[in-house]
């Protein structure tokens, strides 16, 4: 994670005199309290300051990179993924390219008759099937397939999904609930941009 400078000095002096209140953060660095209300919000929400009411803010002695995991396992996957419409295996690939298009997705879930999860395209299997001129042949030659799919629920954590998008090269994954036994429902779709969301979306609230 990367501090500004200013977050960098007002940790820096938390720790050697803390605990401090927000005015006397203010004070010592000569500037506005309302300057500095972004910065510590930021430095309390990612576990690297404790605030107390009447107390102001303390050193939580954490170390970065253990915040930052802290705080990816203490999110749900359910809780980022993205909406997802699913296909049919009997879908021709040229029209599965399409629905790729439309729905801006890089990868699509592909239900059998009763629902449940039974494969997965992406951008390189439709690749694969176009340069082969298949446009019109089913996805179903083209997927992978159960039981080889990495799937997700919807209660583990953004770390958990993180590792697994790592350790299996893949750019998504189905959130998934277990309807029977090794029959799942696809509830959602958690991509690499879901998890760059997050990160985005967290510094936009800090
Ligand atoms: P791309 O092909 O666009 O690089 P991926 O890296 O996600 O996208 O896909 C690589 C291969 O892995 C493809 O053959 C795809 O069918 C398969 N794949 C994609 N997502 C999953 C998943 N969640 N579980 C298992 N296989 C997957």
């Amino acid at each position: 994670m990367d501090l500004t400078d200013r977050q960098e000095k007002i940790l820096e002096m938390v720790k050697l005199e803390g605990p401090l209140t927000g005015e006397a953060i203010a004070k010592k660095l000569s500037v506005a309290r309302t300057t500095l209300r972004l910065d510590l919000a930021f430095l309390t929400k990612f576990g690297l300051l404790n605030a107390k009411t009447r107390v102001g803010y303390s050193y939580t002695g954490k170390k970065q990179p253990h915040i930052l995991l802290d705080w990816l396992s203490s999110i749900q996957a359910g809780s980022i993924q993205s909406r997802v419409n699913t296909i049919k295996e009997d879908c021709p690939v040229r029209e599965a390219i399409v629905r790729m298009v439309m729905d801006d997705a890089g990868t699509l879930f592909i239900v059998d008759e009763e629902n449940y999860l039974e494969g997965v395209v992406s951008r390189k299997d439709l690749l694969r099937a176009a340069i082969s001129n298949s446009l019109d042949l089913p996805i179903a030659l083209y997927m992978t397939r159960m039981p080889n799919i990495i799937t997700v629920t919807a209660k583990e954590s953004v770390l958990s999904a993180a590792r697994k998008i790592i350790d299996h090269q893949v750019d998504a994954l189905p959130v998934v609930r277990e309807v029977g036994e090794k029959k799942y429902e696809v509830i959602g779709r958690l991509s690499k941009t879901s998890i760059v969301k997050l990160f985005i979306n967290a510094e936009l609230e800090a």
